[in-house]
């Protein structure tokens, strides 16, 4: 007999191990490793959902499996989980404090994670759903997967997210060229002639120039029939890019392209200047490894938000790739999975959590802009793509690429010491397009009676630039920024009833939401607080600065881009092509017109308000506004016209304006690491963060010191214990939050000890408190 190791889908301390389940007969051959099944659980015996870990003969067992119960159902007729995905869970465990099961779950298409129905089909076309067959037939139905005689397909049941088209077809040509129509009614004679004609089997309705009242004549007549098809994104996407060749590399992009592709030792920190064509080298290295018969995996930040750098992954290896992005449907990521699995594409290119995606005989993973906050899953499993991806390259034998123009300091320390290896670009590509010029202009002698947002010289510039038709970004700065309702009698702020924080103005809803738990209230017309009706708004939000523009230059043709107008799909791919066609002169936005683009026209970057993220409570202030002024910096002028970069600010002294104008990272890094090194934080030490959150706040606090205790006496004196102090935002979602944050560097007893913090949730008297533990927190506000 063989026993089964079962982590169950009950995210408790005390399920945070595998339990043993007897395997009976029936499903003894077709029990594997990574599968999904039913397993009964507790004194009830509840059906519950479990993944096997692991299985073993009874011999070796300690338990027999007399005693043991029998696993329940299968869910799964083959693994979707590997081996590999098995190993990296349990490493995981150590370093990211959520229960196995969740990081067992991370690795899984949602679609997999749910209680979605399978379509069974076989070769001549029968179909059956899992869910109607009988126990026996489940597993005879699973024999003949393996057997290769049925294939599976999971059936999403929900249609919401997907786009589907309407497709008209002639079920009966005759009839059609048979059926005869009024001389008069010259429409419909048009249409009937238009379809005789048709080559095609079907065409979308959409593509058909007619009313819909003539093709309603033609349905009721039975002349033509009408089908909804689903159809896949990624699928017209593909066909509209064009192929693209591999260019020839520099001298720098050389040198570095041989290092990569020689050795896997150690990871490689690419640091090259915006527009040095660190994206051609990992198109190259990966095309080398592909040629060699590997697979490989490309991370960029936030996919949705470039895809500039997706559509050259496509031009260049075309069906090979597949692109794993939060902007697809559960069924679109499902099948993008699916081509991975089955080795179909061997390219992935994705955001953070398609470091998890399972390929096999993987050669290199890259990592672009491997500063960028979204490589941190910000709710649990809160792990960094980063360490997955030493973790997958260890397993595989893989190489690594971290690349970004201004490395984050952990890893630029790391280069340093030698644990990566640093290769540097320090040339533009693109020999035409030589570094923008920036200048800052200091916000205090500004005084302008035209607009609150713009200084004159910005304005001048700008004119300038459309004047000879070529093009501006210009990004208002949203970190720690929002719009809000204040009151000019009082000075009352509407704030959010359930959370500590004011509610954020949203001009194209008219509505005052909040940011945290999602609350939303109409704009007050009198003051709650002094019932005076000079209630204000303010903020310079992007609507605003565009309105301003608007008023100021009405010539000029303005895109905007942020939240509220990138709600719908698609949506900033639609924008950025119009600006792309030179259907508008100035792109606005916020932090997302930042990242990844690649315009030729674009002479000039405007930075509206540097300052917003400098100030904020959080150790990496400076690094962050440092490395977004650089990123969007590198948008002006990166073909053979000069670029210009004008920055507005309160804080021309400030270092990392100082250091952004002078365009020097090494400076910069030098200067960051001296304050770093003298208050004791990463990359000198690491950082674990506990988090208390209660409804009562003197809960919280008592909780918060006696967990500040037990990290006290299991941690050395070198480790710095800090708090616990009430968070920034101290209150959301009704729950009070209370932080301690460690600092140290080499901790034994460090994962011990908050296993135990995390075991504190467990007692009965703790059911209302709610633990978040976060190794190396990203964010402090
Ligand atoms: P990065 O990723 O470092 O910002 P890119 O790879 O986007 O840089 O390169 C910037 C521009 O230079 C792109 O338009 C790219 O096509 C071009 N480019 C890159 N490498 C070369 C090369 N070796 N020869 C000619 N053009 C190049
Ligand atoms: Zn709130
Ligand atoms: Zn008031």
């Amino acid at each position: 007999m063989k026993i089964a190791k079962v982590i169950v889908d009950l995210p408790l301390m005390q399920t945070d191990k595998p339990f043993s389940y007897a395997i009976s007969k029936e499903f003894q051959s077709l029990i594997e490793l990574g599968m999904r099944v039913h397993v009964p659980f507790g004194t009830g015996n509840r059906l519950v959902q479990g993944i096997i870990v692991g299985i073993e003969e009874e011999k070796d067992a300690e338990n027999s499996s007399v005693n043991l119960k029998d696993i329940a159902e299968l869910l799964d007729v083959e693994p979707v989980l590997t081996e590999e995905q098995l190993w990296l869970a349990d490493e995981m465990r150590h370093s990211v404090f959520s229960y196995k099961i969740s990081c067992l779950k991370a690795m899984l298409p949602n679609l997999l994670n749910s209680n979605y129905d399978k379509l069974l089909k076989s070769a001549d076309g029968a179909v059956s759903k899992w869910s109607q067959l009988t126990e026996e037939e489940k597993i005879s139905s699973a024999k003949a997967v393996r057997a290769g005689q049925l294939s599976v397909e999971y059936l999403a049941k929900s249609k919401e997210n997907r786009r589907t088209e309407k497709y008209l077809s002639i079920p009966d040509l005759e009839k059609l060229a048979e059926f005869e129509i009024e001389k008069r009614a010259k429409k419909r004679l048009e249409l009937k002639y238009f379809l005789l004609r048709m080559t095609e089997e079907k065409i979308a309705l959409k593509s058909l120039n007619f009313s819909s009242q003539i093709i309603k004549f033609f349905i009721e007549h039975d002349l033509v029939k009408i089908e909804e098809v689903e159809i896949s994104r990624t699928k017209d996407k593909f066909e509209a890019i064009e192929n693209d060749s591999a260019k020839v590399l520099n001298s720098e992009q050389e040198s570095a392209y041989e290092k990569i592709i020689a050795s896997s030792d150690k990871p490689f920190l690419l640091e090259g200047i915006t527009g040095s064509g660190k994206t051609e080298v990992y198109l190259q290295t990966i095309d080398h490894f592909l040629q060699m018969g590997k697979t490989a995996i490309m991370l960029v930040p936030e996919i949705s938000l470039t895809p500039q750098i997706t559509n050259r992954f496509i031009a260049r290896f075309g069906d090979k790739v597949a692109i794993m992005h939060s902007g697809l449907s559960d069924g679109e990521k499902y099948d993008e999975w699916r081509k991975i699995k089955s080795g179909k594409a061997q390219v992935v290119v994705g955001a953070r959590s398609a470091i998890f995606t399972p390929v096999e005989n993987l050669g290199i993973i890259i990592i672009d802009e491997e500063h960028e906050t979204s490589y941190k899953q910000d709710s649990s499993p809160r792990y960094h793509a980063r360490d997955i991806a030493l973790l997958r390259a260890k397993w595989h034998g893989a190489t690594l690429v971290l690349g970004s123009a201004t490395p984050s300091l952990e890893s630029r320390a790391r280069a340093m010491r030698g644990v990566y290896e640093l290769l540097l670009l320090t040339k533009r590509a693109n020999e035409a397009a030589i570094l923008p010029e920036i200048k800052i202009i200091d916000m205090r002698s500004e005084i302008s009676d035209q607009s609150a947002n713009f200084s004159q010289s910005l304005l001048a510039k700008i004119k300038e630039k459309i004047d000879k038709d070529e093009q501006v970004i210009l990004m208002l700065n949203r970190r720690g920024y929002s719009s809000f309702v204040m009151c000019r009698e009082c000075g009352f702020v509407v704030d959010c009833p359930n959370c500590d924080i004011s509610l954020t103005l949203h001009m194209d809803t008219r509505t005052l939401n909040c940011h945290y738990c999602g609350h939303v209230q109409g704009i007050p017309q009198t003051c709650p607080n002094c019932q005076s009706r000079k209630i204000r708004y303010y903020g310079s939000g992007t609507q605003k600065v565009e309105e301003e523009l608007r008023e100021i230059m009405p010539e000029a043709r303005v895109l905007r881009m942020d939240v509220d107008t990138t709600r719908t799909k698609n949506a900033h791919e639609k924008i950025l092509e119009k600006f792309g066609n030179h259907e508008a002169d100035i792109l606005l936005g916020t932090q997302m017109i930042a990242k990844g683009l690649d315009f030729p026209n674009v002479t000039l970057v405007g930075v509206i308000n540097a300052d917003t993220g400098l100030n904020l409570p959080d150790f990496r202030a400076s690094e962050r506004s440092f490395e977004l002024l650089m990123q969007v910096a590198g948008r002006a002028g990166r073909a053979d016209k000069k670029g210009e970069v004008l920055i507005q600010t309160f804080n021309p002294h400030h270092y990392a304006i100082e250091m952004t104008k002078a365009q020097d990272y090494e400076k910069f890094y030098e200067m960051e690491m001296r304050f770093r090194r003298e208050l004791s934080y990463p990359p000198y030490y690491f950082t674990v963060q506990v988090l208390v959150s209660h409804q009562d706040e003197e809960v919280a606090i008592q909780k918060s010191y006696e967990i500040s205790q037990i990290l006290k006496q299991n941690l050395t004196e070198k480790a710095k214990i800090l708090g616990p102090t009430a968070r920034p935002i101290a209150r959301t979602h009704n729950l009070y939050h209370y932080q301690i944050l460690v600092k140290y560097r080499f901790e034994e007893e460090l994962e011990s000890a908050l296993n135990q913090v995390l075991e504190l949730t467990q007692l009965r008297d703790n059911k209302n408190l709610r633990i978040l533990i976060d190794s190396e927190p990203q964010n402090f506000v």
